[in-house]
């Protein structure tokens, strides 16, 4: 499946109302991992170290930054964007987001949700100059704006309480904070909600946003936090299992456990966007070597040829693991 399906598919989904009736189109953007070696040793240019608490390099691993159509009862993974040694998840998550908006078109969507690591002005800048809104984590990144929404928020009882699949919801919410620095927003506005389960507080949570007071309720920004999760929690998973983008073969073909699935993430990390360069592995090695893939893998067949790559990542999807709870 390539990438101008996934998008065409999504179009599609809109039109004939698959999503659910009155709500608001979300995309959200998040950063995960995919494959893994244990060498000490890069494999590609993609390869990005893993370090130990003594900063030893341990492995090796591919880290992408991927969006997903979420909010709206089903989560549809659209597209994904690498980042390498030198590059970050956040300017790949503006890459991902700008290409995103100009396949989806503009009205597409309503809102960009994404985590703390998002919450900088050039991220934000750019939702709103895409023509979304953002709902963003908001945490000690911030220390100026999430000191004075504790302050605020602190000084009074919350501002509504509601149930959410059966657990209680506590939720603050103001506008009117200052933009800082370099953020192009007239205003920032702030919720910040404290969930209870048998009692005990289970989650606290702040998020800013730059949707005004009168446009959307307290209520439905906390849906539009929550559907933030969706990304990690169905959208890979979902496309894999259910919507047939696993194009793995058996493991057995791989040659087997970590190393394979390395081998496929590598091959198919070659099926990424256009900037990349097209990897070239060594001929493989099997058996653990650091920076080799397993002989006769589909990382040695699928990275040198450019013509009859799946536009999407389908091994990286396979491979995805969710790196954070949900919030
Ligand atoms: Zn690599």
């Amino acid at each position: 499946m390539t990438r101008d399906a996934l998008v065409a598919t999504a179009r599609l989904a809109k039109c004939n109302k698959v999503f659910a009736g009155g709500s608001r189109i979300g995309l959200a953007v998040d950063g995960t991992s995919a494959g893994h070696t244990g060498g000490s040793t890069s494999v590609c240019d993609l390869c990005r170290p893993q370090r130990d608490d003594k900063d030893v390099v341990i492995g090796h691993r591919h880290e992408v930054a991927a969006i997903s159509v979420v909010g709206v009862g089903v989560s549809l993974p659209l597209d994904v964007e690498p980042y390498g040694p030198g590059d970050s998840e956040l300017v790949a998550g503006q890459r991902l987001l700008r290409r995103c908006v100009s396949s989806l078109g503009a009205r597409f969507a309503d809102y960009v949700a994404a985590d703390a690591k998002f919450a900088c002005a050039p991220f934000l800048n750019l939702v709103q100059e895409v023509g979304l809104h953002a709902i963003v984590r908001l945490k000690k990144n911030l220390p100026d704006l999430f000191g004075r929404a504790q302050v605020r928020f602190n000084s009074r009882p919350p501002d509504q309480t509601f149930e959410h699949r059966g657990e209680r919801v506590e939720i603050w919410d103001e506008g009117g904070f200052q933009p800082w620095e370099g953020l192009n927003w007239r205003q920032v506005r702030v919720i910040r909600y404290l969930q209870y389960r048998a009692g005990k507080t289970t989650i606290e949570a702040y998020w800013l946003t730059d949707y005004p007071m009168d446009e959307v309720s307290s209520q439905a920004l906390f849906k539009m936090a929550k559907s933030r999760w969706e990304i990690e929690n169905e959208g890979f998973n979902e496309a894999k299992t259910r919507h047939g983008m696993e194009h793995l073969p058996p493991r057995r073909q791989l040659g087997g456990g970590r190393l394979a699935a390395d081998g496929a993430w590598h091959r198919d990390r070659a099926a990424l966007p256009k900037p990349l360069p097209a990897p070239r592995h060594p001929p493989g090695e099997v058996g653990g070597r650091p920076g080799r893939h397993p002989e006769g893998s589909l990382s040695d067949a699928g990275c040198t040829t450019q013509a009859d790559r799946p536009a999407l990542p389908s091994a990286a999807r396979a491979l995805v693991v969710p790196r954070r709870q949900p919030d």
